[in-house]
């Protein structure tokens, strides 16, 4: 993947501008200069081939050469709904999902939920997505939506193919559906049974990743991963 750079402001025009770390990145770790190739994604799925114009302290101005509809989305939607883990463990799962091509990741909360997202936590989060969408070439973001709590969550989504992960049932995972899909994954200490009982109400199967228990984060690349394979493949 060449070196890529996500512009903030869609790109339309014949000129786009490269401002914030995206700028720093350019300008101050690949020390880029007038003339220098690069390419460039805002995010809504075209990629832009662009040449590096003029360069100020902060921003740089990059000309548009050609902009192409590439699309390394996966043939289906996929939203994972997660009760988010700690620390660093948060960043890695967002990487990840990033790259298995997730469309979006609903933080959840839930009765044993530790971590409550606060908006600085979001946009840290979101910036991760874009770091890991320059790397694996996605031009479409993962959309990280607003915290849910387990109520909204499971009263959502009525057009999809609704699951929850949850270890020790005897289901697995059911290939063939094209069908949009959301799995939730629960925290650390697990779904309480009346969680996972309203979620059978209201339409949502529980399923098992198989027999010994992941991590959070496990359990959603996981689920990621399996979806994409039960329904034939990771491709657009
Ligand atoms: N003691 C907790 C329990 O029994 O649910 C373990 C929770 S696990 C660390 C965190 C979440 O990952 C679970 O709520 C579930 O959604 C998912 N998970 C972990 N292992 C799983 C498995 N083998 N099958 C299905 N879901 C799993």
């Amino acid at each position: 993947m060449p070196d890529r750079y996500f512009s903030e402001t869609p790109i339309e025009g014949p000129l786009a501008t490269l401002a914030g770390s995206e700028a720093h990145h350019l300008l101050h770790v690949m020390r880029a200069g007038p003339g220098d190739r690069v390419t460039l994604f805002d995010g809504a799925g075209a990629e832009f081939d662009a040449e590096v114009q003029t360069l100020a302290r902060a921003t740089a101005t990059l000309r548009v050469l050609e902009r192409r509809e590439v699309s390394r989305e996966s043939a289906r939607e996929l939203v994972l709904a997660v009760a988010i883990p700690k620390g660093d463990r948060q960043k890695w799962l967002v990487e990840k999902l990033t790259e298995l091509g997730v469309t979006s990741l609903v933080p959840l909360l839930t009765e044993r939920s530790v971590v409550r997202l606060a908006g600085s936590a979001l946009d840290k989060l979101r910036r991760n997505v874009v770091e890991a969408s320059k790397q694996c070439g996605r031009n479409r973001l993962m959309e990280i939506t607003a915290p849910r709590s387990w109520n909204e969550c499971i009263e959502g989504f009525p057009e999809h193919r609704r699951l929850v992960a949850h270890p020790g049932v005897a289901a697995g995972l059911t290939a063939g559906s094209q069908t949009p899909t959301v799995v939730a994954v629960g925290p650390e200490g697990g779904l309480t049974d009346h969680e996972v009982e309203l979620a059978q109400q209201h339409g949502w199967r529980p399923i098992a990743l198989g027999p010994r228990i992941l991590r959070i984060e496990t359990a959603a690349i996981a689920a990621a991963t399996l979806v994409a394979l039960a329904d034939g493949g990771n491709h657009g």
